[in-house]
């Protein structure tokens, strides 16, 4: 008697790893090594799984490293070296799928879209959310935060970070959720043109420093450009996408541990 529950546990914890695996391997296979890419096992935003276990469950993973992300954006310098950004997006770069990855709504561009920094052109690879945001900007959190995480050729991270705050209704953001809602690990094909400059606040001065994709592996190495102002999205259009991904999926903020954290000049 004692023993006929325990086929029965098995059996569960296999179709728990199985649904988790499906999702992390649909994910994997859209991302091409995005930020939320790579084997992970079962990483999650809370509990005994969530950003403060990371490193021991991802045990190859960058997770406890020294200079990671995300971080409070304070204390940093004026630097009059810091050009702008060149954005080559253009205005109809084609989003090929969106999917919830049971850790965000994540759009996959097909390559057009790049930006050029110091002479190295790295191509958008996704556009992502976390709600709230993950770096604060002087203390403040705002109700979301968009990744665009960039790869060059041999693999190296360039993200643009931008702030949304609650205001005003955005009409991309109309666009990117007309193809909302997902259940974690669906994902649904786009293959429609979006221009990403609309997506962007007007000015672009930005805050940089270096550091690492959010989510394991924690890759360190990663440029961070982070927009000074915020975009404005509806309360609408912040629900929407808090209601399809993990409540809180933000990484808890990171030590400086001496790095120097730059500011466009005025
Ligand atoms: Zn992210």
């Amino acid at each position: 008697m004692k023993y006929s529950f325990f086929p029965l546990i098995v059996f569960s914890v296999l179709v728990a790893c199985k649904e988790n695996k499906s999702i992390n391997h649909q994910s994997t296979s859209n991302m091409e090594g995005s930020e939320h890419g790579k084997a992970h096992k079962h990483w999650s935003y809370s509990g005994e799984t969530g950003p403060e276990h990371w490193a021991e469950i991802e045990v190859d993973s960058d997770c406890n490293g020294k200079f990671q992300s995300p971080i409070n954006i304070v204390k940093y310098k004026e630097n009059g070296n810091l050009k702008a950004i060149d954005l080559y997006y253009a205005d109809e770069t084609r989003i090929h799928d969106v999917t919830n990855n049971g850790h965000s709504i994540q759009y996959n561009f097909e390559t057009g879209d790049y930006i050029l920094v110091n002479g190295l052109k790295y191509d958008l690879k996704q556009v992502h959310f976390h709600e709230p945001s993950e770096h604060t900007i002087d203390g403040v959190r705002y109700p979301l935060e968009m990744h665009l995480v960039h790869m060059d050729d041999s693999g190296q991270y360039t993200v643009i970070s931008v702030m949304a705050k609650e205001g005003e209704g955005s009409i991309p953001f109309d666009f990117l959720e007309s193809f909302l809602p997902l259940k974690a690990g669906e994902s649904k094909k786009v293959d429609r043109p979006f221009n990403m400059n609309d997506n962007l606040p007007e000015l672009k001065d930005y805050f940089f420093y270096t550091g690492s994709l959010t989510t394991p592996p924690c890759t360190e190495g990663v440029n961070w450009y982070i927009f000074k102002e915020p975009i404005t999205v509806s309360l609408e259009q912040v629900d929407l996408l808090k209601n399809l991904m993990p409540i809180n999926n933000y990484r808890n903020e990171q030590p400086h541990n001496g790095r120097q954290l730059f500011v466009t000049a005025n």
